[in-house]
């Protein structure tokens, strides 16, 4: 299948500056994207304008990605980053709709829709995050929590636009928890998505949606997961804060 091969470092509120530049400059000398793989970090913003630097000497391309936006493009809101700031700062990605940010400060589909369209008007690539949480997948709602999230969060979003999106599915219960969905269970549910992608625009467009896992993604595990038909690479938290784990999990997508 012709669909791109990502695998995206979410830093989260980790690293100091020193050390967050060596591990961008790390990776530099050691990755690349190509035209089937892309490799992105994402960087507390703070960090973003070095590192960016450091890549363009380096001559690397790996993208760089923000792990959030506002809604609006500018205005009183003290504190907030818009998306087109972010692009003028040449930020390729943002990350939406990550479960923490969902969770910790109460980002629901209706937000995460403005936010989806302001970070696409503003010409950025979004990674769309959906997962369910332990107790709904025990009750066997997981399929429908992910379902809404998905239909959700991308209900007003126009087919043309749907080239820029990049989903990813990390089931709330393997977050930074050391618990990895089963390759299958992760198959099963990227193939769901696939479908309702299929079903709301094309089958080509679902074909050619780029479904990565996000949920304890370690050098272990990589392979196996990144091996399901459906799994497209993977969004990856505290892994991606060691260079040798990150480089590990780099390698076992290709
Ligand atoms: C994440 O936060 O997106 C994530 C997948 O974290 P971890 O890899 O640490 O589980």
């Amino acid at each position: 299948m012709n669909r791109k091969i990502v695998v995206a470092g979410n830093w989260k509120m980790n690293l100091l500056y020193p050390d967050a530049v060596k591990l961008a400059s790390a990776l530099s000398k050691q990755v690349s994207s190509s035209r089937s793989m892309e490799v992105i970090i994402c960087p507390s913003l703070p960090y973003v304008t070095p590192i960016l630097e450091q890549l363009r000497q380096d001559n690397r391309d790996i993208s760089v990605g923000a792990q959030d936006c506002h809604t609006e493009t500018s205005g009183a809101y003290t504190g907030e980053i818009s998306a087109e700031m972010l692009a003028s700062c040449w930020v390729k990605y943002v990350i939406l709709g990550h479960s923490e940010r969902r969770a910790q400060f109460g980002e629901n589909e209706e937000l995460l829709r403005d936010k989806i369209q302001a970070a696409l008007s503003a010409g950025l690539k979004v990674i769309y995050c959906v997962g369910e949480t332990l107790e709904q997948r025990d009750s066997d709602s997981a399929f429908e929590v992910v379902k809404g999230q998905l239909l959700g969060g991308l209900k007003a979003l126009d087919v043309t636009k749907f080239e820029h999106i990049t989903l990813a599915y990390e089931p709330v219960w393997a977050i930074g928890t050391g618990k990895t969905a089963t390759p299958e269970q992760a198959q099963d549910m990227h193939a769901e998505i696939r479908n309702l992608i299929a079903n709301k625009y094309t089958q080509e467009i679902a074909d050619g949606t780029s479904i990565l896992y996000g949920g304890s993604v370690k050098p272990h595990n990589a392979e196996v997961l990144f091996g399901q038909a459906d799994v497209d690479g993977g969004l990856v938290g505290g892994a991606s804060l060691k260079v040798d784990d990150f480089l590990a999990i780099i390698n076992a997508s290709g």
